[in-house]
């Protein structure tokens, strides 16, 4: 691996990071709070958050079986995935490199900063090509996007050939496992000590059922998180998102039970769905959605739509010609799904 210095951005290297109220004051024994320009009045929402979430990732810490040093929250994962490329790419002149298909806001962040992005197809079977995807590598190649379970295709890539990427290349390899909970494949941020360019990201928009309040994490070496902290917005987590994570972190029991429920949908869900005669193919999926490719994925998806059951056709999508991602809902909903499905014509 390069150093840090190397590929982080001259500019965020040097930085000198915008100081809040609270990160000067840490005592916990001051009663009169007359730092911040809050209004004392409308406890608790005058006051600003936690700029580091500190209760909230102790208990991630624990859940996760991270250090919290090397945790980063981020406003969805998104924040996470647009802070990497602020971080580490300069515009105009650095590139990353991704597989394809694979999950649209990398692509996006790329664009929005000006930086180019090189999409490498995977197998026909979507299975990870390593040497393609190495080759695609130049001098200004600074981060590799890789997703498993990937998104939209279900699967996950092959562990052995993940670590080559990380062994062999010189830069941020981020690891997104937004869908990792769905299977019982060891996770990657048990082992950032091993490597120290990787970003692994988890969501709490998934198995935590939570997407609406856009939380995200990213998990990394201690130097690697201070430099996220340094370049996100002072207050990113805002409190009311802060205490429903802690309350879910609670509920453990729940969320377990709602995994259990899906997994068993999914392992009913996808032998039906493959007998139907509108079905060419269902790919073995991770995930707690999967991708079918249909004999006429367009009407189909219309079909659906005006009978008020939404799917994503992912038919322009590279190798996913023909191809709904179809995810797991409520017994009931997966019912709706196949009986719409077995009437149309
Ligand atoms: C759904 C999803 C996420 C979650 O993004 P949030 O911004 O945290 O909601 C991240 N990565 C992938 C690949 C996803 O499919």
């Amino acid at each position: 691996m390069k150093t840090l210095q190397e590929l982080t951005r001259e500019n965020i290297w040097n930085l000198t990071p915008y100081s809040c109220a609270r990160d000067e004051f840490k005592g916990r024994e001051a009663s009169v709070f007359l730092d911040a320009n809050e209004n004392p009045y409308n406890t608790p929402y005058n006051r600003y958050p936690d700029p580091l979430q500190e209760e909230l990732k102790a208990k991630l810490s624990t859940a996760k079986g991270v250090p919290a040093k090397n945790i980063f929250l981020g406003n969805g994962s998104d924040e996470a995935i647009d802070l990497v490329y602020r971080i580490f790419c300069e515009p105009h002149k650095d590139n990353v490199v991704a597989i394809a298909p694979t999950y649209g806001m990398y692509s996006v962040c790329a664009d929005i900063n000006d930086v180019e992005y090189r999409a490498v197809t995977l197998n026909d079977d979507f299975t990870l090509n390593t040497d393609r995807l190495l080759a695609a590598v130049d001098k200004h190649t600074k981060v590799i996007w890789l997703c498993s379970p990937n998104n939209p295709t279900g699967n996950a890539l092959d562990r052995k050939e993940i670590e080559r990427v990380l062994t062999t290349f010189q830069g941020i390899v981020v690891i997104d496992e937004a869908y990792s909970d769905f299977n019982d494949l060891p996770p990657f941020r048990h082992d950032l000590s091993r490597f120290p360019n990787m970003i692994v990201l988890n969501t709490f928009s998934k198995l935590w059922a939570s997407a609406s309040i856009r939380l995200g994490m990213a998990f990394a070496s201690e130097e690697i998180i201070a430099l996220y902290n340094k370049v996100k917005y002072p207050y990113n987590i805002n409190q009311l998102s802060q205490q429903q994570a802690l309350k879910i972190l609670d509920e453990l029991p729940r969320v377990n039970q709602w995994r259990m429920t899906i997994l068993n949908e999914r392992r009913n869900l996808l032998p039906a769905f493959a007998e139907l005669p509108i079905c060419k193919a269902v790919y073995p999926t991770e995930a707690n959605f999967f991708l079918a490719r249909m004999t006429d994925a367009g009407s189909i998806y219309h079909y659906l739509v005006d009978r008020g059951i939404i799917v994503r056709n992912r038919s322009r999508v590279q190798l996913c010609g023909n191809c709904l991602r179809i995810t797991i809902g409520t017994p009931q909903e997966n019912n709706a799904l196949l009986g719409a499905l077995r009437q149309y014509r």
